[in-house]
């Protein structure tokens, strides 16, 4: 096709869809694909395969038939097994017949929370730099995303001070994410109070992505929905896809008062219908009997977080401590490239992958997330290599 010809096309395309730029991550994503001895600290999902005992429920569901359609809501048996969950972790307690909804990712779960709380030119708050997919699908759900600044100074976390400049009577809602991708920051409870108490004088909802809360390291997780006043304001987001490593099933879950998760359940029920059914019989698995694993690949993770922001810090690049996730994000400010320029550079001269702070909005620019979803040896050589590039920029 001629390039009139696809201008012509593109044309066709919804204007909501046609006005979102291409992510960020793709574009580099598509440039390793064809490069060879690589080293990727940059697609933010774990190494490791799916533990045996929750793969196993996966395929023994299949080989005793469970191949069907299952409730919209989800099977009740994960549903009551989510609220054991939630009650037992953080003493916040959501009834399963009503309150829990089971989707395909979080991913899902956000965009159907978005689409049943958002109206046409509700304003909904988002810290920057964050999540790429909060601002697409606000805009998808006909909301207009209002981005909230937050400092390196301040190790990335949300201030209630900048939510409460950018409030208007459009304001309907507030995405948080901690630990936070991609900066791995994760918010205290000193951190949460005045946002929670901001949240109430303004009458606002929230929706919580808590996916990566397993993942905490040297703090304790603090669930939003546990927050007094906030359990009916919140949609509390979680999922399987970091803690279990389950990304390609495609599993998490929405809890929310009754109301909320009844129109989520309306929108799912005629685009999802429901969650694949292996994926959920594997979820029940990761609850029941995946602790032990979980917290293996945990502690795997914090012996690389260590190794790779000491690392990072001596070879001149500043990072603070990262809480939670599986993400470090140093300043590359003392280089003289944005941060666009380096990640490029780095791949071509040192085939090492890091993305850009800036993919993830204004406030991410200076910086680069490195996910240290990667064994050990492959962050040592990083770290050397990414010594060595930085050794040749001075020297030049
Ligand atoms: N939320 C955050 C903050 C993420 O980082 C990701 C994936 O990177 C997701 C949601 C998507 O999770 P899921 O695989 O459950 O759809």
């Amino acid at each position: 096709m001629k390039e009139k010809e696809r201008r012509a096309v593109r044309q066709i395309i919804a204007e909501r869809v046609r006005l979102i730029p291409p992510s960020g991550i793709r574009r580099f994503f598509d440039l390793i694909a064809s490069m060879e001895g690589i080293i990727s600290l940059g697609v933010g999902e774990p190494d490791f395969p799916t533990p045996w005992v929750i793969a196993e429920a996966g395929i023994r569901a299949l080989e005793k038939g469970f191949t069907s359609y299952t409730s919209n809501y989800g099977l009740l048996e994960l549903r009551e097994e989510i609220a054991r969950y939630l009650e037992r972790r953080f003493g916040v307690a959501y009834d399963p017949h009503a309150e829990i909804l089971i989707t395909a990712g979080v991913s899902e779960g956000l965009d159907l929370a978005l689409r049943a709380l958002v109206d046409p030119g509700d304003e909904v708050l988002i810290p920057d730099p964050s999540y790429v997919a909060y601002i697409p699908c606000t805009v998808f759900a006909g909301g207009v995303p209002v981005s909230i600044p937050t400092f390196p100074e301040d190790e990335f976390k949300l201030k209630a001070s900048e939510l409460e400049r950018r409030i208007s009577p459009r304001t309907k809602l507030l995405i948080l994410n901690y630990p936070h991708n991609p900066t791995g920051t994760t918010l205290s409870l000193e951190d949460l109070l005045p946002i929670a108490e901001l949240v109430e004088r303004e009458g606002l909802l929230v929706i919580s992505d808590e996916i990566y809360e397993k993942l905490t390291y040297d703090a304790e997780h603090i669930c939003f929905s546990s927050l007094p006043g906030m359990r009916e304001r919140t949609v509390l987001l979680g999922g399987f896809s970091k803690s279990y490593a389950m990304t390609g099933w495609r599993i998490g879950y929405a809890a929310a008062p009754a109301e909320i998760i009844e129109a989520m359940m309306r929108i799912h029920q005629y685009t999802m219908l429901c969650a694949p059914i292996i994926a959920q019989k594997a979820a029940i698995a990761a609850l029941r009997e995946g602790e032990e694993e979980a917290a293996r690949m945990k502690e795997e993770f914090d012996r690389r977080r260590k190794l790779l922001v000491s690392g990072l810090n001596e070879i001149g690049l500043e990072c603070f401590e990262p809480k939670g996730a599986f993400y470090a994000f140093p300043s590359i400010r003392k280089t003289p490239f944005t941060a666009m320029e380096f990640a490029e550079r780095l791949l071509i001269e040192a085939k090492v992958v890091v993305v850009p702070g800036s993919a993830f909005g204004e406030c991410g620019e200076g910086h680069v997330r490195v996910c240290y979803a990667t064994s050990l040896t492959e962050i040592e050589e990083a770290l050397e290599r990414m010594y060595r590039f930085l050794r040749n920029i001075v020297g030049k």
